[in-house]
């Protein structure tokens, strides 16, 4: 798909406009109070796809009818007006907005309008272009003078914004002094943002609490940046990039805005390294399509491309409208919020016995899929969200998460809706639910539910379980509908004549599927504790305990404390596992894989020289001699950690092709030695980092 390709079926707000004048009136007043929700309140009703529609349409009329525009129309103004919470801030060089690209085609319409504006043949002279992501978070200016940060404010209408210094203060990797030889006076303007991670553990925290869920990193950004408590917004691990000049006094001559950017970076301001520059419109399409397919690589959120005219004589030539300047666009990707119609609410239970409700929505094209099913975590976010069958809802999808109702529209509520009622007893074996006191979940504890029994097995034979090809979650149902399975032992003992004898399979189906639980028994035991899915327990912890414990019947005879002291494993999964292996069904369960000959013993001790012992290495990209799982198990095999992220304790990050831009900003900021394969291999070797690193 195209980047910024919008054809996906979205239809327009618009209206049959037989009174123009009253249809701009009644846009203006929608969009002024969208405005009002997205920049003052920081709490959005409708997504951002829809708010575009709306103002397209106003500045489609607008064009159609000159003689009705005027110049307070929210097509000629940014932002809002500052809230009164903060003291106001009057910006040297205005702060704007940015105009549009929703296809290629109106990309290449810029492009044009550029050329033409500068008055070249661009065929001939290439314009020059740098490219950046647009990233989705809310725009700050940080004053510096003389190397220290004086004032940061927010865009506000773009010429008054909000002093937010106390808050940016608290903001650990926006620097207080600049390195290098600051000028004696540099405005950077830039977006603080949330990371992802940081979103989702906020999202997970408030979940457990049954409090509200926030919506998305962006708003959650904006609410945690306009706090009057300067401490919380120190508390949200907020990050910003920086991407623009605005005033600046005693600095260096630049000629283009790629040598800004170069020149924020080495004053020490955190500058996104993915940035190119493109000669042409055609490279800058291949930029933008490349970060659209790889949107989610990134750890924090983007909405496009923005594409700035590189030379800054040109910029000045091109100059700006009252809103934006016309050197630079952003070329949009497609929505990762929409709305649709809640159908329904059902709710499902899974292998823990957890119930958990979903929406069932009129299929709607999100996030790169179609999607009509959506999750609503649990009972209390429920009544907190207060969505109704009937409702028309926001629902988000971003990357590999599970779809999300976000809540409802309210505005557009038929009268009469009644409260949804979360179900007293299971759907599937109508037992009494129960929700244990502390608990933000409800569950289904008949551990002989025909659902849960379904959720277990398909975990067990699941990728990250103990990934047997060919048994997914219709073949699970099919054989437990048959009586053939009751639990997961049961899959190393099917009765194959029965089987047979079904529709569907075959003697080739069979032999793959036979061949597929046989390769499934020489799993690492990991593999297999993950599979039991016992609650709290992940890859990470079960690999810890059957590291350290060697035997399935060492982890079973091991007490909560005994599993808490070993190294990262806490006393949560501790108290799980124990309480887990300490019922007769799991034992019985592990009796019936021993007579399977499954394997129920850890990993072997290394043969290898122990030269990373008490290291953290992590690695980036791929690298010529290894195979991705590789890296990691021959750092393993020779005593080192390989975590997942770049932090103050990683010893080195080894950096491959198509490295992580995100884990080489963090190396360069907590000064993490950088190594190459080459260096990676003597460390493998020898234990050393090379010298010069
Ligand atoms: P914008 O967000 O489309 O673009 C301008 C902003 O992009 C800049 O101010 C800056 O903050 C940001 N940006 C990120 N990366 C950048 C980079 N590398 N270089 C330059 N700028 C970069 O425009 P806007 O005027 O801030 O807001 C309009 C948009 O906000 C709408 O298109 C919509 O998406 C959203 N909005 C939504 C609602 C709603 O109700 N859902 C209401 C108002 C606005």
């Amino acid at each position: 798909m195209a980047a910024g390709s919008n054809d996906q079926g979205i239809e327009s707000s618009e209206r049959s406009a037989d009174d123009p004048a009253a249809r701009i009136e009644a846009l203006r007043a929608e969009i002024r109070y969208h405005n009002d929700r997205y920049y003052r309140q920081d709490d959005p009703e409708i997504p951002d796809v829809e708010y575009d529609m709306l103002v397209r349409e106003l500045q489609r009329l607008e064009a159609e009818h000159p003689e009705l525009v005027t110049e307070d129309s929210p097509t000629r103004t940014v932002g809002d007006a500052p809230s009164t919470a903060f003291a106001p801030v009057t910006h040297t060089v205005p702060m704007m907005s940015l105009d549009n690209a929703f296809d290629r085609e109106e990309l290449q319409g810029w492009a044009d309008r550029v050329a033409r504006g500068l008055d070249l043949d661009s065929a001939a002279a290439p314009v020059g272009y740098t490219c950046e992501l647009k990233i989705d978070g809310v725009a700050c200016s940080l004053r510096y003078e003389n190397g220290r940060l004086v004032q940061a404010a927010t865009r506000g209408n773009g010429r008054v914004g909000e002093d937010i210094t106390a808050n940016v203060a608290g903001i650990e990797i926006i620097p207080n002094v600049l390195a290098a030889k600051p000028p004696s006076v540099v405005e950077v303007r830039g977006e603080i943002y949330m990371p992802i991670a940081t979103f989702e553990a906020l999202n997970e925290a408030q979940t457990e609490a049954g409090l509200p869920r926030y919506a998305n990193p962006r708003n959650t950004a904006a609410g945690s940046l306009r706090q009057k408590d300067p401490s919380i917004t120190a508390d949200r691990g907020l990050a910003f990039w920086a991407y623009q000049l605005g005033a600046v006094e005693g600095g260096p001559n630049l000629a283009a805005h790629s040598e800004a950017l170069d020149w924020l970076d080495e004053l020490g301001v955190p500058v996104n390294p993915e940035r190119r520059k493109a000669a042409t419109i055609d490279d800058v399409a291949v930029f933008a399509d490349h970060w659209l397919e790889h949107r989610h690589d990134l750890d924090y959120e983007i909405d496009g491309a923005v594409v700035k005219v590189d030379r800054l004589t040109r910029q000045r030539a091109l100059g700006s409208t009252a809103k934006a300047p016309r050197w630079a666009i952003a070329y949009k990707f497609p929505p990762e919020e929409r709305t649709t119609k809640l159908k329904a609410i059902e709710v499902s239970i899974g292998r823990t016995g957890k119930a958990t409700p979903f929406a069932v929505l009129e299929p709607v094209f999100v996030g790169g899929s179609t999607v009509q099913m959506a999750t609503l975590h649990n009972d209390d976010q429920v009544r907190l969200k207060d969505v109704r069958p009937g409702d028309t809802v926001i629902v988000r999808k971003a990357g590999d998460v599970i779809p999300e109702v976000l809540g409802p529209v309210l505005s557009e509520r038929p009268k009469g809706l009644r409260r949804w009622k979360f179900p007293t007893r299971c759907p599937t074996c109508n037992t009494e639910l129960v929700r244990p006191e502390d608990e933000a979940h409800t569950f289904c504890v008949n551990p002989a539910c025909p659902a849960q029994r379904h959720a277990r097995i398909s975990h067990f034979a699941s990728r990250g379980g103990t990934d047997i090809e060919g048994l997914g979650e219709s073949r699970v149902a099919l054989f437990l509908e048959h009586g053939f399975i009751e639990d997961p032992g049961d899959i190393y003992d099917l009765p194959w004549d029965d089987i047979a004898a079904l529709d569907g399979f075959g003697q080739t189906s069979i032999d793959n599927l036979a061949s597929a639980i046989e390769a499934s028994k020489d799993r690492p035991l990991a593999n297999l504790l993950v599979g039991l899915g016992i609650r709290h327990l992940g890859p990470t912890g079960a690999e810890l305990l059957a590291g350290h414990f060697g035997h399935i019947d060492a982890i079973m005879a091991a007490s909560a404390d005994e599993m808490a002291a070993v190294d990262g494993v806490g006393p949560t999964i501790a108290g799980s596992v124990a309480a887990y292996f300490a019922t007769d069904e799991a034992r019985a369960l592990v009796e019936k894989f021993r007579a399977a000959g499954v394997n129920l013993t850890g990993p072997e001790a290394s043969s290898e020289p122990q030269t990373l012992e008490g290291m953290a290495i992590v690695v980036t990209g791929s690298l010529e001699g290894f195979s991705r799982n590789g890296v990691a198990d021959s750092i393993k095999a020779r005593g080192g950690k390989s975590p997942g992220s770049v932090s103050k304790k990683t010893t080195a990050l080894v950096v491959g092709n198509e490295p992580g831009a995100s884990k080489l900003s963090k190396a360069e900021e907590l000064g993490v030695p950088i190594l190459d394969e080459e260096a990676f291999v003597t460390l493998l070797e020898t234990g050393e980092l090379p010298s010069s690193s």
